[in-house]
């Protein structure tokens, strides 16, 4: 996977960044696992958590403010210097498609190669999101193992799919963290720990602005 790798003569900034879109409600160690090892596998010099303003696949739940979200990813990857976090989704408002958001961090970043990662969850679902042709020929896809979904399916999910755009999904074993926004929600909700769940700093942040405490 050399290609990966190789730097572009000449041309500053960054040849490879990983990009880590998620609606972060909250951020856990699901989400800063993944991209960490990611970022090691795949030789990345930065991966960019873009919480989502709205998610396309999520139009029926109630999600917290965007700006919780985003204080959030702050708080949690304060400690990587290789972690970054773009507020471009956020300040976009509307659906947030993940090819917007890639055609712009193309424009961003021109020399460099752009990985998405993702869960498995995510990926195996991957022949529903906007622009899916458009948005395989743009960046590569990191499909990172997740708990409870089956990666050994995705040739099974995404059989449409011609050979030449499926070998643009790239699978990868992350330590196993069944760890879920939705079950922390749940968590705070009930009285039940988060601790050791996600990182310090965005647990005080929870409880300081009384988050997930309403039904
Ligand atoms: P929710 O339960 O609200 O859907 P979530 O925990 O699935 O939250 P998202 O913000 O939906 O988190 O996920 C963002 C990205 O992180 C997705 O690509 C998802 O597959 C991935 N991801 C989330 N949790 C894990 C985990 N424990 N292991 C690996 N990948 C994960
Ligand atoms: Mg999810």
């Amino acid at each position: 996977m050399d290609w990966i790798r190789e730097k572009h003569p000449g041309e500053g900034g960054p040849a490879a960044i990983g990009i880590m879109g998620g609606t972060f409600d909250p951020i856990h160690y699901g989400h800063l696992v993944t991209a960490e090892n990611a970022r090691h596998f795949f030789g990345l010099e930065q991966v960019i958590f873009v919480p989502a303003y709205r998610p396309p696949h999520k139009e029926d739940r109630r999600i917290s403010p965007p700006q919780h979200r985003l204080a959030m990813v702050r708080l949690a990857i304060a400690s990587n210097p290789h972690f970054k976090v773009s507020d471009m989704e956020i300040s976009r408002r509307g659906p947030s498609y993940t090819i917007d958001t890639v055609l712009t961090m193309q424009r961003c970043y021109p020399a460099a190669r752009l990985f998405f990662i993702t869960g498995a969850d995510a990926v195996l679902e991957i022949l529903s999101w906007h622009r899916v042709t458009e948005l395989l020929e743009s960046c590569i896809f990191i499909a990172a193992t997740r708990p409870g979904y089956q990666l050994g399916q995705l040739r099974q999910n995404l059989a449409s799919l011609p050979e030449a755009l499926l070998r643009r999904i790239l699978t990868m074993e992350v330590p196993a963290l069944a760890i879920s926004s939705t079950d922390i929600r749940q968590r705070v909700r009930e009285g039940r720990p988060v601790k050791y769940l996600l990182p310090e700093a965005v647990e005080e942040y929870i409880y300081r602005q009384v988050l997930y405490r309403g039904s």
